[in-house]
């Protein structure tokens, strides 16, 4: 079982309807892309004398391409490593050579710093740029036939972000994305053929992720011709393009309900926004179904079970009436249908509800385990369960509220605060645009609670206010010593805030 083979499908099925779109142009149909994609396998497995299993990178801001060479990858039995545009030439030197990777694909914005990187990583024999001959003579000659590959076989070394120490290399099998897919449609959505997908966010995540749901139901996958995220640019090819589904991270939400153009937004161009990989605040999201309406689902799920731990359903957004609605909103939904999901102390036993604990999965889109990387892999697999790394607690409904990543826990006076609680608080505040709670080491208290705060347009803010805010709901042991006023948060390539930069500034 290959991945691509939903490519197939989807050529056979959809023949002519677009595959690809750059802006508001069509650039393939399915049938097209299909031919391209097993043309360039066999200049993968000839020219460039791949072989089955070999790692193939690519850096390249979002563009058509980026689908091209992943299913080309697929189709000749290789390992796609997706990495991210924005990295830095450090993090891009170490995944090169981590993974091995013997072929790089870049766009040219990317080719200096990736020509430098690969000077570490001495399996990689060549750079290919999407935009030179090179890569249009990848088109020239004839197709070859779908490499056969095994459920097992390593499709997609995702590269964590990192948020502390060095990216791991997840290792999706075939398998994995297959069953994220099927899970797609069982817990998120369905969509009709002739949709599309505008992809707004970093392809080498969620948005790639998401990528094989859209192709396999004969969705056109349209790039903004910016190669970025610009909110007026992503309504225009929601309005353009039909039946959209969208993926964004919870800042990119935030972006896009604040800003004027939203209001162009057709409410039937918009099919729905899946939105995760960070909290998202209740205000938030009140504030987005308010504006959109009922289009949203969030997931929980990291690079090691991509996409699929837990979600929150549309119906589960909409049912405002509901007693629970506001608990419902800030929670992570209930496990995904393809996984098992616990909340365990620190021997594995199960607890039990609103009992807080560390969340562990099993299922057919657990990773195989971190490329190279025996310890980690020990640590984060146990008998078929990952170890997240994330704390939450099931409710008596059975949905997952997440608290922190463990490491993000403050313990001061012996009692474990939650950030993310005295978060949610301090955004109810209208002066402030966003903020970030981490704790300071304290002789006596173990460690106390500091706030970081960014005041919304450079609004006068005072710590007695938020205080105020804090002792009117929430405990008072919990509610920050400390706030220190920034102009901006430390984030990484992802648009998650660095806490571990915030304790360094302690
Ligand atoms: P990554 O592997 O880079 O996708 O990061 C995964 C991590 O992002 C998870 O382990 C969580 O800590 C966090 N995360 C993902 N989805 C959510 C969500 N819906 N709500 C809160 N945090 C999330």
């Amino acid at each position: 079982m290959n991945i691509a083979h939903l490519l197939l499908g989807s050529a056979r099925e959809f023949r002519d309807l677009p595959a690809l779109a750059r802006g508001t142009a069509t650039h393939l149909t399915y049938r097209e892309l299909w031919r391209k994609v097993s043309v360039m396998s066999m200049h993968l497995r000839g020219r460039f004398g791949l072989a089955r299993g070999d790692r193939v990178a690519f850096a390249m801001s979002n563009g058509v391409e980026a689908i091209e060479v992943m299913y080309a990858i697929w189709h000749a039995g290789l390992c796609a490593v997706p990495m991210n545009a924005k990295l830095h030439a450090r993090e891009f030197a170490f995944i090169l050579e981590n993974s091995g990777a013997r072929l790089c694909f870049v766009t040219p914005d990317l080719a200096l710093t990736i020509a430098e990187a690969a000077k570490q990583a001495p399996d990689l024999k060549e750079i290919v740029d999407v935009t030179t001959r090179s890569y249009t003579f990848m088109e020239v000659g004839d197709p070859i036939a779908l490499s056969e590959a095994e459920p097992t076989d390593l499709a997609w070394l995702f590269y964590t972000s990192g948020t502390t120490g060095r990216p791991k290399g997840a290792m999706l099998t075939h398998r994995n994305l297959l069953a994220m897919t099927l899970n797609y449609f069982a817990d998120v959505d369905r969509p009709p053929p002739g949709g599309s997908i505008v992809h707004a966010a970093p392809i080498s995540h969620g948005s790639g992720l998401w990528n094989f749901a859209l192709l396999a139901r004969g969705s056109v996958q349209v790039f903004p011709e910016s190669g970025k995220y610009e909110v007026p640019e992503t309504v225009e090819l929601m309005n353009r393009w039909p039946d959209c589904s969208i993926f964004l991270a919870p800042t990119m939400v935030k972006r896009l309900i604040e800003h004027g153009s939203v209001s162009e937004l057709k409410s039937e161009a918009l099919r729905l926004i899946t939105y995760g990989g960070a909290p998202m605040y209740v205000s938030d999201l009140k504030h987005a179904l308010d504006l959109l309406g009922n289009k949203l689902v969030q997931i929980y799920g990291q690079g090691e079970s991509p996409m699929t731990i837990t979600h929150l359903s549309r119906e589960m957004h909409a049912d405002r009436k509901h007693p629970r609605w506001e608990q419902r909103l800030a929670s992570a939904g209930r496990p995904d249908s393809c996984v098992a999901v616990r909340v365990v102390d620190e021997a594995g036993r199960s607890l039990g509800v609103d009992e807080v604990g560390e969340i562990i999965v099993k299922g057919d889109t657990v990773m195989a385990g971190y490329w190279n990387n025996a310890e980690a892999t020990a640590k984060s697999l146990r008998d078929g369960w990952l170890w997240t790394g994330d704390v939450g607690a099931f409710d008596e409904e059975g949905l997952l509220t997440l608290k922190d990543r463990s490491k993000d826990m403050i313990i001061s006076g012996g009692s474990n605060i939650y950030p993310r609680e005295i978060e949610d608080v301090l955004n109810l505040h209208p002066a402030v645009a966003e903020c970030s709670v981490v704790g300071r080491p304290h002789p006596e208290w173990g460690e106390e609670v500091v706030a970081f705060v960014v005041a919304r347009d450079g609004r006068a803010l005072a710590p007695a206010e938020l205080d105020r805010l804090c002792l009117d709901n929430i405990a008072r042991f919990k509610r920050p010593k400390d706030y220190k006023f920034v102009e901006a948060l430390p984030k990484n390539n992802y648009g998650k805030i660095l806490k571990t930069e915030l304790r360094k500034l302690l």
